[in-house]
This record gives C-alpha cells, sequence and structure tokens, in this order.
C-alpha cells in the first residue's frame, strides 16, 4: 500500500518511475547488470547521462550558451560553490533573505565575500516577499541571490527580480520543473534534486558560459563548474542510481504535459489546499496570499495541544509526513510535482473530519 506522503525532502516520487526502476534494476538495458553497476563512463551510463541533460534542457528551455551540470554536495555545497566560482577575493554579492533556506546561502556566503543583504523579510516574520520595485542591486556586487521557494516558510516568489547586467543567482531547489520558467533571465539556478527532481545525493546547476570558468584558484575541482564538465566530460564518478532516476523522473514530467502540465497540476493542488485551510476555522497559513508557495504549504490548527493527535490520526489515515519543520512547528504539507490531486483531496477531508470531531 502506497501512503498519501506530504514529506519535505527527500519527498514522493512518482509510482510510474520506481515501478519503471524496479523492472531494470538487476538487468539493465539486458546488461544483466544494474545500471549502478556499471562504470559512468561507459556507453551505456553515458547515454543515459547525456539523454537526462537532453531532456533536461528541452523541458526547462534552457537557451544556447548555459553549461548544465550534474553535481554532488546538494545545494548547501552551491552555497560556497557559488561565491568560490562568480567572485575574485574581496568581492560583494547582494542577497535577498526570505527565510531559512535564504539565511543559510547568506551564512556560508559570507565566508567568500562581503554580503549585502538588500532585503529581509523578518518584519513580516518571514510570511511575505520583498516588494519587486524595492530592489535595486549594489554598486559593484558581482550577482544578486534569493531563494525562490523557502521550503520551510511556504514563501515563493511571484516575480523573477530584475537585476540588469547584474548576474541573477538563484535556489530552485523545491520549485524547480514546477511550472515552467525563462531560464534566460538568469546567471545561475540550482536545485538539490530530493524535492522536485529525483532522490537525494545529485544537484543540478544550470550556469550561463560567461560565469564558467572564472573559480578562484584554491576552488576544489568538484565544486569548479570548469572543471566538472557535463554528461560527456565527468571529471569525477557521479552519483550514477540518482542521474539515472531523475532522468525517469524528467520522462514521467514530458509524459505529464512537461511543465505547462505541471503548473496546471500544481495550481489546482495548491488552490484546493489553501481553499480549505482559508474556509475552515480550524486551521490558518500564516503567509501573505501573493507570496504562497505551490510546493509547501505550512499551517497551524487553532489549538496546538492538538498538534500530536492530528499528527497521529492522519498517519493513522495513510497522510504522512505532516509535521512542519522542527524549527518552526505547525503543520506542513509538501505538494510537489509527484503528489496527485487525489492525495490533496484526501488532506482536505481529513483536515474536515478533524475539524468536525475536535473543533
Ligand atoms: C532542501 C533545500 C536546501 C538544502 O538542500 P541540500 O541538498 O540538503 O543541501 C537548500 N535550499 C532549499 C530551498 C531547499 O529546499
Amino acid at each position: 500500500m502506497r501512503v498519501h506522503n506530504f514529506a519535505a525532502g527527500p519527498a514522493a516520487l512518482p509510482l510510474e518511475v520506481l515501478e519503471r526502476a524496479q523492472s531494470e534494476l538487476t538487468d539493465f538495458n539486458g546488461l544483466g547488470m544494474s545500471v549502478m553497476e556499471i562504470s559512468h563512463r561507459s556507453k551505456d551510463f553515458v547515454a543515459v547521462a547525456s539523454e537526462s541533460e537532453a531532456l533536461l534542457r528541452e523541458l526547462l528551455g534552457v537557451p544556447e550558451g548555459y553549461t548544465v551540470l550534474f553535481l554532488q554536495g546538494g545545494a548547501t555545497g552551491q552555497f560556497a560553490a557559488i561565491p568560490m566560482n562568480l567572485t575574485a577575493s574581496g568581492a560583494s554579492a547582494d542577497y535577498l533573505n526570505t527565510g531559512s533556506w535564504s539565511k543559510k546561502a547568506i551564512a556560508e556566503a559570507g565566508k567568500y565575500v562581503q554580503v549585502n543583504v538588500l532585503a529581509d523579510e523578518k518584519a513580516s516574520n518571514y510570511s511575505t516577499t520583498p516588494a519587486a520595485e524595492s530592489i535595486s542591486v549594489s554598486p559593484g556586487a558581482a550577482y544578486l541571490h534569493y531563494t525562490a521557494n523557502e521550503t520551510i516558510g511556504g514563501v515563493e516568489f511571484g516575480y523573477v527580480p530584475e537585476t540588469g547586467d547584474v548576474p541573477l543567482v538563484a535556489d530552485f531547489s523545491s520549485t524547480i520543473m514546477s511550472r515552467p520558467i525563462d531560464v534566460s533571465k538568469f546567471g545561475l539556478i540550482y536545485a538539490g534534486a530530493q524535492k522536485n527532481l529525483g532522490p537525494s545525493g545529485i544537484t543540478v546547476v544550470i550556469v550561463r558560459d560567461d560565469l564558467v570558468g572564472t573559480a578562484r584558484p584554491e576552488t576544489p575541482s568538484v565544486l569548479d563548474y570548469a572543471a566538472m564538465g557535463g554528461a560527456d566530460s565527468m571529471l569525477n564518478t557521479p552519483p550514477t542510481f540518482g542521474w539515472y532516476l531523475l532522468g525517469l523522473n524528467l520522462e514521467w514530467i514530458r509524459d505529464n504535459g512537461g511543465l505547462t502540465g505541471m503548473a496546471e497540476r500544481n495550481e489546482r493542488k495548491a488552490r484546493t489546499l489553501y481553499d480549505a485551510i482559508d474556509t475552515l476555522d480550524f486551521y490558518s497559513n500564516p503567509v501573505e496570499p501573493g507570496s504562497r508557495s505551490w510546493m509547501n504549504v505550512p499551517f497551524l490548527l487553532a489549538n496546538a495541544d492538538l498538534d500530536k493527535e492530528f499528527l497521529a490520526q492522519a498517519d493513522a489515515a495513510g497522510l504522512t509526513n505532516l509535521a512542519g519543520h522542527r524549527s518552526v512547528g505547525g503543520m506542513r504539507a509538501s505538494i510537489y510535482n509527484a503528489t496527485s490531486q487525489e492525495s490533496v483531496e484526501a488532506l482536505v477531508d481529513f483536515l474536515k473530519e478533524f475539524e468536525r470531531t475536535h473543533a
């Protein structure tokens, strides 16, 4: 039996993807070996890697002039890799602070660059995004970094910041592939895979070519965009199984309408859940409506003493991983691409029933 899984990451994967991987697990391509047991430089694996890269480029509409990398070290590794690759010693960079992941990115970048925090949403307790017109890049900033979707706070940008000639850098870990984006507006997009792309252990970096080859000399090669290479020129052993599964997941996205299909599906799921939270008296979502995430929906019960019972009953009803992040408490339903409308409706039915019996 498969549960309704609302995990924030590692998160639910489509059943079709898991079943396909299962069917190929012990004998990939008729080789008599699994994809995990072959060389990353073998013709069969290089085909897996380059087909995944091509499909990612196609689905996301990555223009010419961008390099796509599949790395290790997570989004957290990129918090350091970005300043190391994009700046020289003594440089400064602009950051927007919209919550927990922005803060971590800022703290790590501070080891390498002078960080200007252009906007900090502290006054709203990180329930808002800054007004688009309030953002103006600092003179001399090497880039502007923002977190497109705050996975813990459930705050998502409804616009792409304007930075003129200054490269725009964005953490898309929890929103990549959830809807179409205009990649040409960005200097660099990065995302840990375990929310919307595949399993944990692999990280996608999409970087404009003029930002490749400028790393500080002391940058570790595994974090240096120029050294790492793409599908056909890997520096070292990549996470082969994760790369393979990411490719299967991209095929599932393609077969389900691509990013337009994902956007329709995700918009509908989010509307269903926010409508229920707003309509029912017993639940509330703290995020300003214009900044609400399609992917992560935090909510509070009117009586926090019932949190434990809520989670226990939800679990018993097959609705799992609804506890909010340990830093904020409350509840959170993560409803990434792989979560179905049916799962969201099962959650809404449960919210109604819990309110009826406990309010
Ligand atoms: C999960 C997450 C991260 C951290 O990813 P790791 O792969 O664990 O390093 C960073 N940023 C955002 C927005 C996330 O959701």
